[in-house]
């Protein structure tokens, strides 16, 4: 998987191709999917969710830039194998599901894998997590029409926010946004097919 998904397909972070290596996809991988732990797909986690495709994964942490010390906010835990790759390469992660099943699960392999560094939270991710703030990245694993408020109010200056952007059922524009002098400096990255946030946000739609 490393040497066919990911460095074939462009990911070169050495810290993002070892934190790839150090997290067994299978422990997060409901027990009928586990032969297929290592093809680069999405792969059902039950509740209508699922966990995102390896190379997704390498590539989204690779757009975070971290070199060990950040603080990062993680919206959609799912089955907290993003969460654990974040928890390699950064010095704190706070996740948020809605899902309260999917948080509960997750749980057991981050804590069998030793993560120490790791908060997970039930709620509606549109309002981050107050408490922690300032955060130096922030990641969406779910798609968003526009960046919720209180997520880019939650970033720290000079941070990033990864996060497909755009329309739930159609392709999503991958970007990352940088804070700089309070502005918005949006790169777009790629087409992406997320699930959609949910929550206050979709009711607001
Ligand atoms: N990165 C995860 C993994 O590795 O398993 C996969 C995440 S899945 C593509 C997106 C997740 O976002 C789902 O678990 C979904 O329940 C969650 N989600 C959707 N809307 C949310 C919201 N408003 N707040 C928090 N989580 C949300």
């Amino acid at each position: 998987m490393i040497e066919r998904d990911l460095k074939a397909r462009g990911i070169k972070d050495a810290r993002v191709i070892a934190a790839m290596e150090f997290v067994p996809r299978q422990k997060f991988v409901p027990e009928q999917f586990r032969s297929s732990a290592y093809d680069d797909r999405p792969l059902p986690i039950g509740e209508g969710q699922t966990i995102s495709q390896p190379y997704i994964v390498a590539y989204m942490s690779e757009l975070l830039e971290l070199k060990g010390t950040e603080k990062v906010l993680e919206i959609g835990t799912g089955s907290g194998y993003q969460t654990a790759v974040l928890a390699r390469l950064a010095g704190a992660v706070y996740s948020i599901e809605i899902i309260p099943a999917l948080s509960e699960r997750a749980k057991a392999p981050l804590a069998e894998l030793g993560f120490t560094n790791v908060q997970l939270k039930v709620g509606d991710g549109f309002f981050g997590w107050q408490d922690n703030a300032p955060f130096d990245a922030i990641l969406l694993t779910a798609a968003s029409p526009k960046v919720p408020e209180p997520l880019w109010r939650q970033l720290q200056e000079g941070g990033r926010i990864i996060m497909p952007l755009g329309e739930p059922r159609q392709t999503q524009k991958l970007v990352r946004i940088r804070k700089r002098a309070g502005k918005e400096i949006v790169e777009t990255l790629s087409e992406v097919v997320f699930v959609p946030l949910t929550g206050v946000i979709q009711r607001a739609r």
